[in-house]
C-alpha cells in the first residue's frame, strides 16, 4: 500500500479563475512523481467534508463568486481554522487569500466577514491591478505569476508577507510593496498564473508540510518514496528546468 495524500480543492466551482486549477494539477502530479498516492477532493458548497485533509488549495474568484461562498465558507470556518493553526497546509490565491483575511469591503460598500486565518484586510477601488508580478522572498527566491484584482490588502503589524515585489507589478496593494502574506504553513496570495507550475519551491513547501504532518519527519529530508522510479525522478528534473526558464 503506498502513501496516500488527501488534497482538498477548495470551492473550484465557484473559485478558480485565470489557471488556478494548475495548483491542484501540479500538486497532484509532483505527488505522483515522488511517489505517492494523491487523493484530490472537489469540495464544493453543500459537500460533505472529507475524513481526512492533508492540503488545501482555493482559487480566486469575482467577487461574486465570494459572495455565493461565503456562507458555506463560514459553516467550515471553525474546522479550516483549526488546521490551519495546527499546520496543515494552504494556498489561497486572490479571492480565497482575501477570505482568509478579516474582511473585505467590496467597491459597492458591502462587506464580506473573512475567517480571520490571516491577520489582513482587503478593501475594492475601482482601479483594477493587473499584469505580471514578480516578487522577492528569502524562503523561495523570486516568485513569478500574474495579478488581477481590485481589492487592495493591507496586513497587520506582526503579519509577514509572502515576498516584497520590487521589480514588477503592484502585490498586495500598490503602496507599501508587501505581496501575499504568511500564518503557519499556509501561504496566500494574489499570483494567478498558475502558480504553482512556475515556482515549484513552493509546491514542495506544501507537499513538504502535509506529507510530515500525516507520514513523521522525512529522515533524510528528501520527499522521494522509495516507490519513485527513476522515470519519475528523471520527469520532476525535467520539471523544474521547465519553471526555472519560466
Ligand atoms: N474579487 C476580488 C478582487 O477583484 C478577487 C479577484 C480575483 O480573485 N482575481 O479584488
Amino acid at each position: 500500500m503506498g502513501k496516500t495524500i488527501d488534497v482538498m480543492s477548495l470551492y473550484p466551482k465557484d473559485m478558480n479563475i485565470y489557471g488556478d486549477s494548475g495548483n491542484v494539477l501540479t500538486i497532484r502530479r509532483r505527488l505522483e512523481l515522488y511517489g505517492y498516492e494523491p487523493v484530490i477532493h472537489q469540495y464544493n458548497q453543500g459537500d460533505d467534508w472529507p475524513d481526512h485533509v492533508d492540503l488545501i488549495l482555493g482559487g480566486g474568484g469575482q467577487d461574486s463568486g465570494q459572495s455565493k461562498i461565503i456562507d458555506d465558507f463560514f459553516k467550515r470556518a471553525d474546522l479550516i481554522r483549526s488546521l490551519a493553526f495546527h499546520g496543515t497546509p494552504m494556498l489561497m490565491i486572490c479571492g480565497m487569500y482575501q477570505l482568509f483575511g478579516e474582511y473585505f469591503e467590496t467597491v459597492e460598500g458591502s462587506r464580506l466577514e473573512g475567517i480571520g486565518v490571516i491577520g489582513a484586510y482587503t478593501i475594492g477601488k475601482d482601479v483594477r491591478m493587473i499584469g505580471n508580478l514578480v516578487e522577492h522572498s528569502d524562503d523561495f527566491g523570486d516568485i513569478i505569476g500574474y495579478e488581477n484584482h481590485s481589492g487592495q490588502t493591507f496586513l497587520r503589524e506582526g503579519t509577514s508577507p509572502l515576498g516584497s515585489v520590487d521589480e514588477e507589478g503592484r502585490g498586495n496593494n500598490g503602496e507599501d510593496f508587501t505581496e501575499g502574506a504568511r500564518f503557519n504553513n499556509v501561504i496566500g496570495t494574489y499570483m494567478h498564473g498558475s502558480l504553482l507550475p512556475k515556482n515549484p519551491l513552493i509546491a514542495d513547501f506544501l507537499i513538504r508540510n502535509a506529507v510530515e504532518r500525516r507520514y513523521g519527519e522525512l529522515n533524510d529530508g528528501r520527499l522521494a518514496t522509495d516507490a519513485q522510479t527513476p522515470d519519475q525522478a528523471a520527469e520532476l528534473a525535467r520539471l523544474d528546468e521547465v519553471a526555472a526558464k519560466a
